[in-house]
C-alpha cells in the first residue's frame, strides 16, 4: 500500500462516473435508482451490496469510509453523523442490551454522559477504571464483558494509553478493544497496530480540521474473531431475523460482518446518516491531515514550553515535556509528535474563587477563541470543569484528572508566537 500522505488524497476513489470528476463528487440524492426489480430485491436481502437509499451509505460516503480505514491501516470503516453516532452505534453492535462494557475514567464528557444515562437506561453496564491500572481493567472483566473502551490520547489532561497492555487485557478475556483515536489521529497513532481492534474518530475534529462539518467513522480493523467463541457473539453467528436464515459471519465474515451489522442493523433502525456534504467536506479536510497535524502539534509544544514557565501557570498537562508522567509512553506511541490538545491549571486555589479566574483570563483573550470544539484550524480553548465535563462530579472530575483551574487549548494554524503573546496578556489578568 501507498504512503500515508499518498492515501489521504487517493485512498477509496478512482474517477469512474461517467464525469470523470477528478474529485469525489457529492451525490446529494436520498435514494438511487434500480435497474431492475429483481436487482432491487438483492440489495435488500443483502445478497449484493450496492446503493439503495443514503441511510445506510451513498458514494461519497463510501470513499470517505475507504480512506480513514486506509489510515488507520483498517479492513472496512462505517461513517456516521457524529462521533458520538459513531461510538454509540460501535458499542450497541458489539455490546447489544445487557451486556457491559469497561472503560477507562479518562474519557470525553458526552462519551461519559452516553455511557452512565442513556446506556444505562438500556441495561448495558459500565464500570470506569484508572486506564493506567492493568490490574483494575483486569478486576472490572464480567462474563457479560464484551468490550473494553479507552481514547489513545485523552482529552483535556492528554494522558497516553498505553494500547497494547490494555489489547492483551481484552483479548486475554476474548473481547476486543475499541479505541477512540479522534485526538490521536491516524497520522500520529494508528491503534490497530497495538492491538486495537476496533478504532473509532469524530471526524468532526482533525479529519474535518476547519470546524465546518459534523461527522463520525468506526473502523474494523479486521482482527477480531467473533467465530472463535460463536456462543458469546450471536449478532455475527446466529441467523438474522429479518433476513431469515442469514449468518453475517458466514456472508461477510472478519473485518466486514461488522460494518455489514452496524449498517443493517443500528444505522437502518437508528438513522445517524452522514449527510453526502459533510462526507465531502470531511474527505477535503483529509487531505491535508498529515501537514495540519504536524504544525498544530509543533506549535502546541511550543506553547506548553511557555506555559510551563510562566508563573501564572501552576501545571502544564502535555506530554511531550520532560517530567510528564505519560512522556516515557508517547516514544513508543506518538514518535512523530504529541497531539495538539492539551490543557494547563492557573495557580492558585482551585476553590469558589476559581471560576471567577479563569473567567478573567479566558474572556481576555483575543486571538485564542473560547469555543467547545476541538482539532479546528483555529485556536480554541474551553473550561472543562463548566463546560465539556460539567457533567461529570467532583470525584469523576478527579479521577480524569481536571480541576477547576483546568484549562483546555486545542492548536490551531495561527502562528505560535500570536499565540504565545495573546496568552501572555490574559495570564496578566490571572
Ligand atoms: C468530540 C468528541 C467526540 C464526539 O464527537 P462529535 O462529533 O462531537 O459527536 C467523541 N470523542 C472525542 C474524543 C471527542 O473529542
Amino acid at each position: 500500500m501507498s504512503e500515508f500522505a499518498t492515501r489521504q488524497i487517493q485512498a477509496g476513489y478512482v474517477p469512474g462516473t461517467p464525469q470523470n470528476s477528478a474529485v469525489p463528487p457529492i451525490y446529494q440524492t436520498a435514494a438511487y435508482q434500480f435497474s431492475s426489480l429483481a436487482d432491487a430485491a438483492d440489495l435488500f436481502a443483502l445478497r449484493t451490496t450496492g446503493n439503495l437509499y443514503s441511510r445506510n451509505a451513498s458514494p461519497t460516503q463510501q470513499v470517505l469510509e475507504e480512506r480513514v480505514a486506509a489510515l488507520e491501516g483498517g479492513a472496512s470503516a462505517v461513517a456516521v453523523a457524529s462521533g458520538q453516532a459513531a461510538v454509540a452505534v460501535t458499542l450497541l453492535a458489539l455490546v447489544g442490551v445487557r451486556g457491559h462494557i469497561v472503560a477507562a475514567n479518562q474519557l470525553y464528557g458526552g462519551t461519559v454522559d452516553l455511557f452512565q444515562d442513556t446506556f444505562e437506561d438500556f441495561g448495558i453496564g459500565v464500570t470506569f477504571v484508572d486506564q493506567d491500572d492493568p490490574d483494575a481493567w483486569r478486576a472490572a472483566i464480567r462474563p457479560e464483558t464484551r468490550a473494553l473502551f479507552a481514547e489513545s490520547v485523552a482529552n483535556p489532561v492528554a494522558q497516553v494509553l498505553d494500547i497494547g497492555l490494555v489489547a492483551d487485557i481484552a483479548h486475554e478475556a476474548g473481547v476486543p478493544l475499541v479505541i477512540d483515536n479522534t485526538v490521536g489521529t491516524p497520522y500520529l497513532v494508528r491503534p490497530g497496530e497495538h492491538g486495537a481492534d476496533f478504532v473509532v474518530h469524530s471526524a468532526t475534529k482533525f479529519l474535518s480540521g476547519h470546524g465546518t462539518s459534523l461527522g463520525g467513522v468506526v473502523v474494523d480493523q479486521g482482527t477480531f474473531d467473533f467465530g472463535a467463541e460463536p456462543d458469546r457473539w450471536p449478532q455475527f453467528t446466529a441467523p438474522y431475523k429479518r433476513f431469515g436464515e442469514l449468518v453475517l459471519w458466514e456472508r461477510f465474515g472478519i473485518g466486514q460482518a461488522f460494518a455489514a451489522l452496524v449498517k443493517s442493523k443500528y444505522v437502518h433502525d437508528l438513522g445517524p446518516s452522514l449527510s453526502p456534504f459533510n462526507a465531502w467536506q470531511i474527505l477535503q479536510g483529509i487531505e491535508t491531515l498529515d501537514l495540519r497535524v504536524s504544525r498544530q502539534s509543533a506549535t502546541a509544544l511550543a506553547v506548553a514550553r511557555f506555559l510551563a514557565e510562566h508563573p501564572s501557570v501552576s501545571r502544564v498537562n502535555h506530554p511531550g515535556l520532560e517530567g510528564n508522567p505519560w512522556h516515557g509512553l508517547t516514544q513508543r506511541y506518538l514518535p512523530d509528535g504529541v497531539p495538539s490538545v492539551f490543557s494547563f491549571d492557573l495557580a492558585g486555589p482551585a476553590d469558589e474563587g476559581a471560576q471567577e479566574r479563569v473567567g478573567r483570563v479566558i474572556d481576555a483573550l483575543r486571538v485564542v477563541r473560547l469555543v467547545a470544539n476541538i482539532g479546528d484550524a483555529r485556536s480554541l480553548v474551553a473550561h472543562p470543569a463548566s463546560m465539556t465535563h460539567s457533567h461529570l462530579n467532583a470525584e469523576q472530575r478527579e479521577a480524569a484528572g481536571i480541576s477547576l483551574t483546568t484549562i483546555r487549548l486545542s492548536a490551531g494554524l495561527e502562528d505560535p508566537r500570536d499565540l504565545i503573546a495573546d496568552l501572555d496578556q490574559a495570564l496578566a489578568k490571572a
